[in-house]
């Protein structure tokens, strides 16, 4: 699939100091049209700093932000009528029905609403038959799914979440992800995802931005940062002492990562498994069991337990 070089979000070097804390010190990506951008880091990275600027909800300290090539600050109305986001839980009337609620959304947003736009809305996220029910009723799924359609009213060109799966069951987060392929595949819509979960980013985005401690680490497609690396891959042996002698005598010893008693950890390619596994065999050294992992996910693994 070809993506479009139209930026739709550029961030750059984007730094926010609350007193003397530095929330963000260099965030800097972009985001382009039909992008799902994975927004990846651990809790207290600066996702939502990094968010809440980009939407013009704080004051960056500095850096540049555009967005539709825009200055949001000085463009700020024609930018955000493209815009839909959830960047907290959304607020809702619970003793309102899910109809209500996004008729009220709408006039207080100040949108003109074509015919039969909610009911078009209700059904696309999935709540036909439960719009003229209250809220009260309603699981959290079902909650985040209305915040998902409050951002769709007036049919945004961009849609930005931050964490729209936090606090839902498996179900839910199910259903959240089959919404934004969705919105992508068929609505064409470009979305920015944020999330601190590896597996969930690479299920849904096509380009991700890891960063921590305000900072961007990387950026770049999903299948390059994942698929294209070479994995660490664990070795269970019989006989380290042996095997690491047999990898040297045949110039593997660079591949070499650590090894304990029985566990031996390699950086190879996937296309390498089977021969180091066939040169263990057939010098007698007895392979229990053999598991990879992916560079980038034992990266972020370490980023998070840091
Ligand atoms: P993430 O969304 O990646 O979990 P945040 O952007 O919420 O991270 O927070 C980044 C850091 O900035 C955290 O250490 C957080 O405590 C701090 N922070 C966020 N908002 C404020 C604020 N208003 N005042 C002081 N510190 C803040």
């Amino acid at each position: 699939m070809t993506f479009s070089s139209e930026k739709i979000i550029e961030v750059k070097h984007l730094v926010k100091h609350y007193g003397k804390f530095k929330a963000l010190e260099d965030v800097s990506f972009e985001v382009y049209k039909g992008d799902v951008l994975g927004f990846l880091g651990p809790n207290g990275a600066g996702k939502s700093t990094t968010i809440r600027a980009i939407l013009s909800l704080i004051k960056p300290t500095s850096g540049e932000i555009k967005l539709f090539g825009k200055d949001p600050v000085k463009d700020h109305k024609y930018i955000f009528s493209r815009i839909g986001c959830i960047v907290e839980k959304p607020d809702f009337y619970l003793y309102l029905s899910a109809q209500k609620n996004l008729e009220i959304f709408a006039r207080l947003t100040g949108v003109e609403l074509k015919k039969n736009r909610i009911s078009e809305i209700i059904d696309f996220v999935g709540l036909k038959g439960r719009e003229k029910d209250k809220l009260k009723g309603f699981s959290n799924g079902m909650k985040q799914r209305l915040g998902i359609a409050q951002t769709l009213i007036h049919d945004p060109e961009l849609i930005i979440l931050d964490e729209p799966t936090t606090g839902l069951d498996p179900q839910g987060i199910l259903d959240i992800r089959n919404l934004i392929l969705q919105l992508k595949n068929e609505y064409n819509k470009t979305i920015l995802l944020s999330s601190h979960l590896l597996s969930e980013i690479e299920l849904i985005a096509n380009r991700m931005v890891i960063i921590n401690k305000g900072k961007t680490l990387v950026q770049g497609s999903v299948a390059n940062l994942l698929n294209e690396q070479e994995l660490i891959v664990s070795f269970t042996l019989d006989d380290i002492d042996k095997a690491k002698l047999l990898l040297a005598s045949f110039g593997l010893e660079k591949q070499f990562v650590s090894s304990n008693q029985n566990n031996l950890l390699l950086q190879i390619s996937n296309d390498k498994i089977p021969a180091v596994n066939k040169l263990f065999c057939d010098n007698a050294i007895k392979v229990f069991s053999i598991e990879t992992k992916r560079k980038l996910e034992d990266y972020f693994l370490k980023l998070i337990n840091n």
